[in-house]
């Protein structure tokens, strides 16, 4: 069966195809053909990016803001031209989307349906960058593929069964009564790598205790017992917790009543402090990205090392806080940007846990394979750098939905 995947972020559009038989390989199969749509370099142009299992490449400006139109397009490279795959659209059995939002409804991925589509345009106030641009994504491929099954696979959904003791916040109760609460988010990155450091470990998921930390842009924590998440940085929405490339993470929430009694800060402007201009970004006066904050520390930029200090300070205090709500540790995983590639990061959040017996391998954090621990032998707690395949997990939930 062939399996389309269709990522949306706010100004970015990725998209796959897999292709899957009875059996479900273990190890992520690479996809037969991938895309990617861009609005960010450009006003009003989409730049389209496409590349084959085999290799063959394709490039192209789209003279459109129009997402429905660049994912027409983008499809149309499937069955036309250098990048063609199949030869009809039909050949497509099912659509697998990530949703960032699910809300308290949807703890499960779920076939799209009038009312499923209802709920994620009504979880927009929760996620106003992402819900949308989701819902744009699964009505463009109604339009496009009007018969083939779409699935909803929800980036809050791994983290369903935290228990109400970290779910609720010590606000007044009513918050609760209106769905005000930690949802987590990046599950859909956490669950694979939870799954696939099992098979690393050659261990059953059911006895492990994990932390995954997926330092991306955005980073969250999860911390994983027996497969299911039991606690999370991330919380009502994606700006709670570590401190990100440009997002603050958690503050005194007394900081935002002392800005508004000072100042005529508005919401919005409150919005584009926290969420784009604070974090790396924000310390630093250089970059949200860590190779530039690495770069300016060796120039002497203080700023920048503040910000590396804060970043990590702030990491060893949520794998702190993780430990705690799991009482131990088999494995410590590291995944996205930052985590599969930062070896500064890695070594200086593995530094604070040796009185745990955490032990890292100085070498092999120094190599830049994934999938890889990077332990020392002796070390009482494994440490994985796992590059996360957010598509291939949306993938074998399609898979597993359709053959149910
Ligand atoms: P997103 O959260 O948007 O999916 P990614 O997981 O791709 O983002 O992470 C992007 C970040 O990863 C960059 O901002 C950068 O800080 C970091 N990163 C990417 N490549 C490297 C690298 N080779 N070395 C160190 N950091 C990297």
């Amino acid at each position: 069966m062939k399996i389309l995947v269709l990522n949306a972020g706010s100004s970015s559009q990725k998209s796959c195809v897999y292709e899957l038989n009875d059996v479900l390989p273990e190890i992520p199969l690479q996809p037969l053909w991938e895309a990617q749509i861009d609005w960010t370099h450009q006003q009003g142009i989409a730049e389209l990016k496409v590349e084959t299992a085999t290799g063959i490449q394709l490039e192209e400006e789209l003279a459109s803001d129009s997402r429905e139109a660049a994912i027409s397009r983008m499809l149309e490279t499937l069955w036309k031209g250098k990048t063609q795959i199949i030869n009809d659209l039909n050949e497509i059995d099912i659509v697998g989307h990530r949703v960032v939002h699910g809300g308290q409804d949807y703890q499960q991925s779920t076939l799209i349906s009038p009312e499923v589509k209802k709920a994620i345009a009504r979880l927009a106030v929760f996620a106003p960058v992402h819900n949308p641009v989701n819902l744009e994504g699964i009505e463009a491929i109604e339009n496009i593929l009007p018969n083939v099954p779409q699935i909803a696979v929800f980036d809050t959904a791994f983290h369903a069964q935290l228990p109400p003791a970290a779910f609720v916040y010590p606000g007044p109760y009513e918050w609760l009564e209106n769905k005000i609460r930690r949802y987590g988010f990046h599950g859909i990155s956490h669950q694979y790598c939870a799954r696939r450091a099992a098979q690393i470990l050659n261990r059953d998921s059911a006895d492990l205790r994990l932390i995954t930390c997926h330092l991306g842009n955005g980073c969250s924590l999860a911390a994983i017992r027996g497969g299911v998440s039991v606690d999370t940085t991330m919380g009502f929405t994606p700006l709670e917790g570590l401190m990100m490339g440009s997002r603050s993470g958690s503050i005194d929430p007394g900081i935002i009543i002392h800005l508004l009694k000072q100042s005529d800060l508005t919401s919005e402007k409150l919005d584009d402090i926290l969420n784009r201009n604070s974090g790396l970004k924000g310390i630093s006066g250089v970059s949200g990205d860590i190779r530039q904050i690495v770069e300016a520390i060796t120039q002497g930029n203080e700023r920048a090392q503040l910000a590396l200090d804060i970043y990590i300070h702030r990491l060893r205090s949520g794998i702190g806080a993780m430990l705690a709500s799991l009482g131990g540790l088999d494995a410590l995983i590291f995944t996205a940007g930052v985590g599969e590639n930062s070896t500064v990061v890695r070594a200086a959040a593995c530094e604070a846990f040796g009185f745990i017996g955490l032990k890292l391998d100085g070498e092999k954090n120094q190599q830049l394979s994934v999938d890889e621990d990077i332990a020392a032998v002796d070390s009482a707690v494994r440490v994985l750098v796992i590059h996360t395949q957010e598509d291939w997990e949306i993938a074998r939930e399609c898979w597993d939905i359709y053959r149910r």
